[in-house]
């Protein structure tokens, strides 16, 4: 991009956004008026609309005089210096409402570790049942076990679950690793 595009690309933005503060204001009249209805919604996507024109996910309701319209999280910043008041709790429900996301996220994370987790524990289960058998059909036919089986059977290098972790992503990272020394044992 050369320096007159950019300062073409520079002009056209600013006035974009003179264009969506124009109609911020035409809808509102005098923003100093309006108050916060205390509703916000998550829209899961960017397909409401502010009174901009923006698109937006997260809707804000302000009143006035029994009108009511919708505000995005951007053009809360307007208000800042007109309507400190309802500036403030639009930011505190914001910052709420983003607090909330990413709880919910934490928590669809979490259940999705426990699920991997599950299936992993299955799978090993399985091994490990193939490994003890593999063992003790040695011992059962009288032959001697093959020492690095003999070895890993009594050492309990291969153990039959994992230790006490805090963090669950610490559970996977253990069956994956323990997966690939078992089956050394199972596979061979
Ligand atoms: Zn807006």
């Amino acid at each position: 991009m050369t320096k007159i595009e950019r300062l073409e690309d520079d002009i056209s933005d600013r006035g974009n956004s003179l264009a969506y503060r124009k109609k911020f204001i035409d809808a509102l009249g005098d923003p100093s008026k309006w108050e916060y209805t205390g509703n916000c919604t998550d829209l899961g996507s960017c397909c409401g609309h502010c009174i901009c024109g923006h698109p937006i996910r997260f809707e804000f309701e302000i009143e006035y005089q029994n009108k009511k319209k919708i505000v995005g999280s951007e053009c809360i910043n307007h208000f800042q210096f007109i309507n400190p008041e309802l500036y403030k709790k639009l930011v505190d429900a914001d910052m709420k409402m983003k607090e909330k996301l990413k709880e919910l996220k934490r928590l669809a994370k979490e259940a999705e570790q426990d699920k991997e987790i599950e299936k992993l524990k299955g799978e090993y289960g399985i091994e490990y049942e193939k490994f003890i058998g593999k063992y003790d059909s040695y011992i059962k036919q009288n032959q001697r076990v093959p020492y690095d089986l003999w070895s890993a059977r009594n050492s309990k290098t291969i153990k039959k679950n994992p230790p006490e972790y805090t963090k669950k992503g610490y559970y996977i990272t253990w069956y994956g690793k323990a997966m690939k020394v078992i089956k050394k044992f199972t596979e061979a």
